[in-house]
């Protein structure tokens, strides 16, 4: 990430790592953690409850990270347990959560996920709709979003899929952009990636 970074012509702080701790076995994800990373991402709620539940006293300044899809049934949960919510992509899902954080009291960080390769199996906003979705949160629900992430299509150049992404964040005036896996975090970063959602990379095959 440093070196990539430097090349980008970018600070090394400029761009935070989201350690993907899915599926992974507690003794790879444990070593990391002792190391002094404190920032991981889940796609699933229920997974995430069980391996970090009884984490969350012992590290007080764990980040974790919902990067999955959210079904509206699970946004009390959610609300409760993440400190970022990456995935929010229709209105009925951030009405829930919007919901949730007036009840909670709580107030994750919000991130708009855009289906930026319009793929029918992926979730996230359509890029066409991007504009009125990220309206809506803001000015309907009044939520504040801190930016957007994207999964691009695993055939073609990423690098065209993250400039839409940032150009759709910069127009709404967004500055944080959730893109970039083991594969492909250094072209993400040279397209000005704010964090990257690492899991393979770090922790071995899942
Ligand atoms: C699993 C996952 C990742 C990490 O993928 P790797 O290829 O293992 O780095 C990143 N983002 C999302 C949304 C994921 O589901």
């Amino acid at each position: 990430m440093h070196k990539a970074l430097k090349s980008a012509g970018r600070d090394v702080g400029d761009c935070q790592l989201v350690a993907v701790s899915k599926n992974q076995d507690w003794d790879v994800i444990e070593p990391v953690l002792k190391a002094g990373h404190r920032v991981f991402g889940e796609n699933r709620v229920q997974e995430a409850m069980s391996r970090w539940g009884d984490k969350k006293e012992a590290y007080p300044d764990l980040k974790l990270h919902l990067i999955g899809p959210l079904q509206s049934n699970k946004a009390a949960e959610a609300v409760a347990f993440f400190d970022v919510i990456e995935t929010l992509d229709r209105e009925k899902i951030a009405r829930a959560v919007a919901d949730e954080m007036m009840t909670q009291n709580r107030t994750p960080d919000l991130y708009i996920q855009v289906n930026i390769g319009e793929e029918a199996q992926k979730s996230g906003i359509m890029p066409l709709e991007a504009d009125d979705f990220i309206h809506f949160c803001q000015s309907e629900l009044k939520l504040k979003i801190m930016g957007l992430m994207c999964i691009p299509p695993i055939e073609g150049a990423h690098g065209s899929y993250f400039a839409l992404l940032r150009k759709i964040a910069h127009r709404n005036g967004l500055n944080s952009l959730s893109m970039g896996m083991s594969d492909d975090y250094e072209t993400a970063i040279a397209f000005g990636a704010t964090s990257v959602r690492v899991g393979s990379a770090i922790f071995g095959s899942r």
